[in-house]
C-alpha cells in the first residue's frame, strides 16, 4: 500500500510587500516541501483584517502574494495555493475551538501584546483570538509540518495546545503540528537597521522586497547599519556585521563569504565593499522573481483560475475534518 504523504500547512497575510524574510522563512522552504509532501498553502486574507482593514488595498495584496510565491517557484500543480476566506470550514472551526482557548493565555501571547503596543486604538477580539484562527488553519487540514519562521514558533505551540486539548476533551482527531525548515533552525531575518525583523508592515526603508528595484536595493543595503571595524584582531564580530554576513550566506557565492570572514577576522574589512558586494549578488537573486512577479500579476485570469482550484481541494479535505469535529462535540441531531 502506497504510504500517504505528509501534510503541510502554511500560510501568509496580504499586508504589503512579500520580503525577504518571508522568502528565506517560509517560501523557500515551501518550493522544496512541494517535492514531497502534500501542500496546503494559503493567502492569510482573514488574518490580515486585524491590522490591515482597507478594502481598497486587499484584492491587490491578495493578487500580489500570490504572484510573488509562484515567481519564487512555488507550483500551484503541486500544490493547493488557495485564499483562507474561500474555506468557510474554517470559520466555523474557529468559532468551535475559541471554546477551548482561554482569555489568560491568549493575553499573555508576546505577539498579542506587541500589537496592543502598535496599535492601541484597535485592540481588536481578532488580535486576541489570531493564535486560535491561525491553529484552526492547520489542524482543519491536518498538517504536521508548518514551514513559518522563527516569529511564528510560539503560535505552533499554541496550535499543539489545542490540538491536544480538543483531543483530550472530544476525542484524538487533530495531529500535532511542529514548525519546519529544512535547515537545523528556524530562520529570522532581522531588518538592516538592526531594529526588529524584516516585515511587510514595518521598517520599510530597513527592508528588502522582492519587488524592490535594483538601484533600491543597492541604496538599501548601502545604507544597512555597520559599525566601524575595531582594528582588533580576535574582537568579537558586532550584530549588525554578522546580519551582513548572514545575508551574504543566502544569496552570495561560498568563497565571497569566505573572504569577508577572513577580512573580519584580520581587521582588513571595508564595509563599503562588502555592502556593495552584497548588492550585486541581491540584485541577482531578487531581479529574476520581481520580474516574474509583475508578469503573473498582469495574468489575473490565471491567478483566479489557480486560488478556484487551490479552493476546492482545500475544502474537500476542510471540510471531511469539520465533518469529524462536529460529530464528536456531539452537533448531530439528525
Ligand atoms: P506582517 O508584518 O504584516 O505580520 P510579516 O512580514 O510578519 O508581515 P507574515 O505574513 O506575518 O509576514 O508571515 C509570513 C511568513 O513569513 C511566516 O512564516 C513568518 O514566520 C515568515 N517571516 C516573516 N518575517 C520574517 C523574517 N524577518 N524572517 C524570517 N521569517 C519571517
Ligand atoms: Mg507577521
Amino acid at each position: 500500500m502506497a504510504t500517504e504523504k505528509e501534510i503541510v500547512v502554511s500560510g501568509i497575510r496580504p499586508t504589503g510587500y512579500l520580503h525577504l524574510g518571508n522568502y528565506f522563512g517560509a517560501i523557500r522552504n515551501y518550493v522544496r516541501m512541494q517535492e514531497e509532501f502534500n501542500c496546503y498553502f494559503f493567502v492569510a486574507d482573514w488574518h490580515s483584517l486585524t491590522t490591515h482593514p482597507d478594502p481598497k488595498d486587499l484584492p491587490g495584496n491578495v493578487m500580489r502574494v500570490l504572484a510573488e510565491n509562484i515567481a519564487s517557484g512555488l507550483d500551484p500543480e503541486k500544490v493547493s495555493l488557495y485564499v483562507q476566506s474561500d474555506i468557510p470550514e474554517i470559520a466555523e472551526l474557529y468559532l468551535l475551538m475559541n471554546m477551548l482557548a482561554y482569555v489568560g493565555e491568549l493575553e499573555k501571547v508576546p505577539t498579542f501584546k506587541d500589537k496592543v503596543r502598535l496599535q492601541p486604538q484597535n485592540v481588536n477580539a481578532g488580535l486576541l483570538t489570531y493564535p486560535v484562527l491561525m491553529s484552526v488553519d492547520i489542524l482543519i487540514q491536518r498538517a504536521v509540518k508548518v514551514p513559518v519562521g522563527k516569529d511564528q514558533g510560539q503560535h505552533l505551540e499554541m496550535a499543539r495546545n489545542f490540538a491536544q486539548r480538543f483531543n483530550a476533551r472530544y476525542g484524538d482527531l487533530f495531529p500535532e503540528p511542529v514548525a519546519f525548515n529544512y535547515g537545523d533552525n528556524l530562520i529570522r531575518i532581522q531588518s538592516l537597521d538592526g531594529k526588529g525583523k524584516m516585515s511587510k508592515s514595518e521598517n520599510e526603508f530597513a527592508t528588502l522586497y522582492l519587488a524592490d528595484e535594483d538601484q533600491l536595493i543597492r541604496e538599501k543595503l548601502k545604507k544597512a547599519k555597520t559599525d566601524s571595524g575595531t582594528g582588533v584582531i580576535g574582537s568579537p564580530m558586532p550584530e549588525s556585521v554578522a546580519n551582513l554576513l548572514d545575508l551574504m550566506k543566502l544569496v552570495s557565492t561560498p568563497d565571497v563569504v569566505q573572504f569577508y570572514e577572513n577580512a573580519w577576522n584580520n581587521q582588513t574589512i571595508r564595509f563599503k565593499d562588502m555592502k556593495e558586494q552584497l548588492g550585486e549578488d541581491m540584485v541577482k537573486f531578487i531581479a529574476p522573481i520581481r520580474e516574474k512577479a509583475k508578469d503573473l500579476q498582469n495574468n489575473t485570469d490565471y491567478l483566479k483560475k489557480v486560488i478556484k482550484a487551490g479552493a476546492e481541494k482545500a475544502r474537500a479535505n476542510a471540510a471531511q475534518t469539520l465533518q469529524e469535529a462536529r460529530r464528536l462535540i456531539g452537533i448531530k441531531y439528525y
